[in-house]
């Protein structure tokens, strides 16, 4: 038994001695590295270490993006920030209230040619969805509105029928047709008559036109302020029938004939007449 011990140990003994000389022929484990062995298989974020489980936190945990430990601990790579700067909040972007406006059906027929204009908020006055309105469809084509006119859905959208019947009456009667509506005051922040005390005027609220003439294809400007004066005449004639012709899409026309303030320019609105907004008023 002796015997097979010590050729045992004998044996282990040269197997040893052979490694160290490098000759060996029996492949050995290659060692570990020496991270696998040393450190856990999942590293830790260098930048923030634990924080030992009896540190209370110097403040109240403000947001789950401030943990108290990185209150209490500072980076041990970055430098520490200002006080109070490491507690801030991201400003968050606030998105800008959202502008509620309406759509204008005869815009989006094509019945009238405009751009949609922002909301105008002046002291008492204003609209929420005023028009830039440069044209309306009248017998098939397009006739420009110059003047920069500024007014409501409502009124743009009783201005077609309107100037078609003017048009219609000056091919049949003169045989020519418009070429330009002329306006004078559209949106304008002020009382009825320019009053300095008094209701404000539809004015006020775009909705209402002063009309100051006709530019006709025949090259004629016909002027309410040049015009109206002779009743007999082919431009009086055409601007008492555009009055009279208004009365039918507008509640509120006035012309020379309702007070000296009207006598340049035929004054049409929408505005309410009667208990039921159903009265016209056309002088
Ligand atoms: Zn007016």
């Amino acid at each position: 038994m002796r015997f097979i011990l010590a050729c045992l140990f004998a044996t282990m003994s040269f197997a040893a001695l052979a490694q160290e000389g490098g000759d060996a022929t029996v492949p050995l484990p290659k060692p570990r590295p020496a991270e696998l062995s040393s450190e856990p298989a999942v590293q830790l974020p260098r930048h923030r270490p634990a924080a030992p489980p009896a540190a209370a936190p110097d403040k109240p945990v403000e947001a789950p993006d401030t943990p108290a430990e990185a209150l209490a601990t500072p980076d041990p790579i970055g430098p520490p920030l200002p006080p109070g700067e490491h507690t801030a909040e991201p400003a968050e972007p606030t998105a800008p209230p959202r502008i509620y406006q309406t759509a204008c059906p005869a815009v989006l027929l094509g019945k009238v040619e405009a751009k949609a204009l922002p909301p105008i908020e002046d002291k008492l006055c204003g609209t929420q969805s005023p028009l830039s309105v440069t044209g309306v469809l009248a017998n098939g084509r397009m006739v420009p509105i110059s003047g920069g006119v500024e007014t409501d859905c409502g009124i743009a959208s009783a201005l077609p029928a309107w100037i078609e019947s003017v048009d219609s009456y000056l091919k049949a009667r003169d045989n020519t047709e418009i070429a330009e509506v002329v306006v004078g005051t559209s949106y304008m922040c002020r009382n009825v008559n320019n009053g300095s005390g008094g209701n404000l005027s539809f004015h006020a609220f775009a909705d209402a036109l002063d009309v100051i003439g006709f530019k006709l294809a025949d090259g004629r400007f016909v002027t309410v302020e040049q015009g109206w004066s002779d009743a007999q005449s082919s431009e009086g004639r055409l601007l008492r029938f555009a009055h009279d012709a208004a009365c039918a899409h507008f509640t509120t026309v006035l012309g020379p004939e309702a007070n000296a303030l009207h006598r340049d320019h035929l004054h049409v609105d929408l505005g309410c007449h009667g208990k039921t907004c159903t009265a016209r008023l056309c002088e």
